[in-house]
Order: structure tokens, then C-alpha cells, then sequence
């Protein structure tokens, strides 16, 4: 089954590729579709965004398309990061401004509870959206550790590890992290929702 990852994050890329290695999809990204214009975000949840994403992109290559929109949130930031954590620090923001900006908004006083959501939504053409999602709690450090992983990883502290996301290698992040958990659940309605489709 082609399988088209709308992602051109590369750390996404390579958690899905390690996730679903033991499943017979032929997987592309769009890396492989040039032709293709990104899909405006515009959506105001994860599930919004990443249905706009899939489906946009399932419509115009008539292939099924996975896609997750995921982002760290914290409470007491009122939600933030959110759907804008890729854009937290202004529209071409590295990761490194972006945890910057984090620990500049997440000052002393406020509680440092945090967790990461993924969204996936796999899309179909003729088909009904599978949707599912997969989250994971944790902390924000006062300081960056390790040196894996990408984005908000070098800050969010899982305490079951006693260690952040960025000093887990890939494996022990795909045991753990909200993307793993969101894709267990679409691996375990995968069967029931492709029903006679060819593999
Ligand atoms: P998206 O590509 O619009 O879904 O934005 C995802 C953003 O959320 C990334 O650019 C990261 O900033 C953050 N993010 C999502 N998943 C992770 C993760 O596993 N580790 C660290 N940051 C993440």
C-alpha cells in the first residue's frame, strides 16, 4: 500500500519510518511530490489541522495519506504552545528560538506541567478519515539536556525516564512519546478500517 507521509519535518519522518517498519507500506513524504503547495494550517484544533492536511493532499494524488499535527502544550500558559508550537517564536522560528521563547514565558511562579499531542489522521479519497490521538506528559526543564530528538525535546523531562525526550535514542522515544501512542492506536484500528482494500 503507497503510503504519503504530509510531513517535511525530518524528525517526524524518521519516527514514523522506525514506527512502522514492520508494516508493509510503501512510504513516500512529500518530498517526493514537488508539485504539490503546503497546505495551509488554518485549522483552530490538532485534529483541524491535520484533517486539512491528509485530506487536502489524499484528494489531489488520489493515495492514502497520513498526516499528524502535534505540538507541546502548557497549562498554565494557557494551552501554549499549541497548534502554533512549530511558529511559537514568529513564522520561520528555528527550534532553538522557540525553546528560548519557552523559557522566557515560563517564569518561576508558574507550574512547569506539560504534555506533547500527536493528532494522525489517515485519509482516503473515497473513505471516512481515521482519526486518532496520543499524548504524553512530562515537565519543562529551567535548562536544555541531551542532544536527540528535535523541537521542544531537549526541554520536556519525562519523569518514568528521569530523563528529557533529547537524551532518549529514537527507539526509546518511539516506546514513550504521544507520536508512538497515536500510532499503536491507528495500528490497532488500521485492519477494521481499510476492510477489503488491497494492500
Ligand atoms: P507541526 O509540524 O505543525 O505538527 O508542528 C509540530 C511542532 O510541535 C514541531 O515543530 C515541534 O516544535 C513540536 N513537536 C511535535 N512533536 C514533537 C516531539 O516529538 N518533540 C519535540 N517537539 C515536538
Amino acid at each position: 500500500m503507497k503510503l504519503i507521509i504530509a510531513s517535511h519535518n525530518q524528525g517526524k519522518l524518521k519516527e514514523f519510518k522506525q514506527a512502522l517498519k514492520d508494516y508493509p507500506f510503501e512510504m513516500t513524504s512529500l518530498s517526493d511530490y514537488p508539485e504539490l503547495k503546503p497546505v495551509p494550517e488554518t485549522g483552530e484544533t490538532f485534529e483541524e489541522n491535520a484533517r486539512l492536511k491528509a485530506e487536502t493532499i489524499a484528494e489531489l494524488t488520489n493515495a492514502y495519506v497520513l498526516s499528524d499535527d502535534s505540538g507541546l502544550v502548557v497549562p498554565s500558559l494557557n494551552n501554549a504552545p499549541g497548534i502554533y508550537s512549530a511558529r511559537y517564536a514568529g513564522e520561520n522560528a528555528s527550534d532553538e528560538d522557540n525553546n528560548d521563547k519557552l523559557l522566557r514565558e515560563l517564569t518561576s511562579d508558574l507550574n512547569r506541567e506539560a504534555y506533547f499531542v500527536s493528532c494522525l489522521v489517515l485519509a482516503h479519497p473515497h473513505k471516512e478519515s481515521l482519526v486518532v490521538e496520543g499524548r504524553v506528559e512530562g515537565e519543562i526543564l529551567t535548562k536544555r539536556q541531551g542532544k536527540e530528538g528535535f523541537g521542544y525535546d531537549p526541554l520536556f523531562y519525562y519523569p518514568p525516564l528521569n530523563k528529557t525526550f533529547a537524551e532518549l535514542t529514537l527507539e526509546e522515544k518511539n516506546t514513550v512519546s504521544h507520536r508512538s501512542r497515536a500510532i499503536e492506536k491507528l495500528l490497532e484500528e488500521l485492519p477494521n478500517w481499510l476492510g477489503s482494500d488491497e494492500l
